[in-house]
């Protein structure tokens, strides 16, 4: 017998499992995959640590997240400078002062804000979509060559059909300060990720392979209460209807090279190109890195289908009115605490994960 059932061994499992333990409970984790942590999954091939289900770079601003992924790997001094390229220039990313001076040749902040100003699309009302949203933060320059076409090819649909939200990700700043996260602290556990969950789950009793739902009752029946972080919509046997979500593809590559392009991430941003971003894995973390040898690996999107692994919740109207009704029942489900990006349907980063695991456990569990 146990106090808590954790339903999947990713960051918001995992969490929960050890705030559990720590506080004295027994938890049996259970994930069908065949590896723990979840997307955040990382494997070892010449000395470089792959982020197998895309990069995962950790940051925060909470120094109690930050000091709790601390007690489990030591973290290296990271940041995230994306390039963006598109027709053979490379931008830089965020939108910075880098970015304006690659675009208008313009090298202060005084004249890269009449710049945006001259462009901008203005309006006495909210943003209602995506291109909105783009045009009046950017204006058309930067809008029609680092914006349209990869959100295009990011959700295959046009930037007019797409929540505004999903852009306010995007940070603009008029300073040469090319740091993509405003968070005070960032970095990638040294060592993979995959170790830091190892670390994260030590003395907790995990088994992977195993479909919950295959025997849903016989694990139900071993706690008393089910940490639950799949797909909220599966639980429910999809009875409101099936929650969507983005794909992708991703074409790794071996090569014998010490540096292929010079940096973690970079972002295609033209049409022509099929990936969104080419990831080479080494500069994320070089520390026991094979000379010679790099890994990179290209990020396609696709459509998604019940069997492919979903990665970006669509967060349109149509899903959130769905999401609404599954998450009423949650609300009444006092035995199962849902958590995580399937079961909370949002675009969560880890810490936010992390975050909403450390108040729901503290919360004993409540799902609102
Ligand atoms: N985006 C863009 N150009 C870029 C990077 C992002 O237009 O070079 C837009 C795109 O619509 C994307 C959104 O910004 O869906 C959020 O991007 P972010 O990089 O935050 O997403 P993630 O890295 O999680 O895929």
């Amino acid at each position: 017998m146990y106090d808590y059932l954790i339903v999947g061994a990713g960051m918001f499992g995992t969490t929960f499992a050890r705030l559990a333990t720590d506080a004295g409970k027994k938890c049996l984790v259970i994930d069908k995959r065949e590896h723990i942590a979840g997307n955040c999954f990382s494997k070892e091939t010449h000395g470089i640590h792959q982020h197998i289900y895309g990069p995962h770079i950790f940051h925060t601003n909470d120094a109690d997240i930050w000091e709790y992924v601390n007690r489990f790997a030591e973290f290296n001094t990271f940041v995230n400078r994306p390039i963006a390229i598109n027709n053979g220039k490379a931008y830089s990313l965020p939108f910075s002062m880098y970015t304006f001076n690659a675009m208008w040749g313009v090298t202060t902040p005084q004249e890269a804000m009449a710049k945006i100003e001259e462009q901008r699309l203005k309006l006495d009302r909210e943003p209602a979509n995506l291109e909105e949203q783009a045009l009046s933060l950017v204006g058309t320059d930067i809008y029609n060559t680092l914006i349209r076409d990869y959100t295009k090819k990011q959700w295959k649909k046009d930037p007019k059909e797409l929540p505004a939200s999903i852009i306010k990700r995007l940070p603009v700043r008029l300073t040469w300060d090319n740091n993509y996260f405003f968070d005070k602290y960032q970095g990638i556990p040294v060592g993979g990720y995959t170790a830091m969950f190892e670390q994260m789950l030590d003395g907790i009793e995990v088994r992977t392979n195993v479909d919950y739902f295959a025997d849903k009752e016989n694990f139900d029946a071993m706690a008393d209460k089910v940490v639950f972080t799949g797909k909220i919509d599966e639980y429910y046997g999809f009875q409101f209807g099936e929650l969507e979500y983005r794909s992708l593809k991703f074409e790794t590559e071996v090569i014998d090279v010490d540096n292929y392009q010079g940096n973690a991430v970079i972002n295609y941003n033209s049409a022509d190109v099929p990936w969104t971003r080419m990831i080479e894995h080494k500069h994320f973390d070089d520390s026991t890195a094979e000379k010679n040898k790099t890994i990179i690996t290209k990020e396609i999107p696709d459509e998604w289908d019940r069997d492919k692994t979903p990665y970006y919740p669509i967060g349109d109207e149509k899903n959130t009115e769905i999401f609404k009704k599954y998450r009423e029942l949650a609300n009444a489900d006092e035995n199962v605490i849902f958590g995580g990006r399937l079961a909370e349907y949002r675009y969560y980063d880890m810490h936010q994960v992390i975050g909403s695991a450390m108040s729901k456990f503290k919360r004993g569990g409540f799902n609102g």
